[in-house]
């Protein structure tokens, strides 16, 4: 069983800041700023590519209502949510979940990518490939 399935079954324990019969959330044991907060749904799913639409949009409003919760207990103006699907995009738990990262001043977090030269042809190239 992986991970958060064990943190769902409550074989590990875990800072919980929101459940239902879906969803569950709880702290990043490893906080990148404080209030740093793990969605995840409690149907097993790997990553993105697996979810289901229903779950999908559910997740959305969940995620959208802890943002609002932390922005109200904690005082924010702004978070990130971040999911990373795939190894190559960084996951290291394979069992879907958003991370929601309150910003703060000066949190010295970069999530931006770096800006590239604008290449028309390329973008067109690009789409293509999606379109067709
Ligand atoms: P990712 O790199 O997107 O797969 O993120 C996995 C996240 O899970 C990391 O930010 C870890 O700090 C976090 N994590 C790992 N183990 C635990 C745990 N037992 N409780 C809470 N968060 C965890
Ligand atoms: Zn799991």
């Amino acid at each position: 069983m992986c991970l958060f399935c064990k943190i769902i079954n409550g074989e590990i324990p875990c800072y919980k800041v929101y459940e239902d019969s879906d969803f569950l959330a709880f702290l990043d044991i490893s906080q990148a700023t404080v209030g740093h907060t793990l969605v995840i749904p409690k149907k097993h799913v790997a990553n993105i590519f697996e979810l289901d639409s229903e779950t999908a949009s559910k997740m959305l409003v969940v995620i959208k209502n802890i943002a609002n919760k932390l922005k109200e207990k904690l005082n924010l103006s702004a978070v990130n949510i971040l999911n990373n699907s795939g190894s190559l995009a960084g996951q290291t738990v394979h069992h879907l979940h958003f991370h929601i990262i309150p910003r703060y001043e000066n949190d010295n977090i970069h999530l931006a990518p770096d800006a590239h030269e604008i290449d028309h042809e390329a973008l067109k190239n690009t789409l293509s490939k999606i379109l067709n």
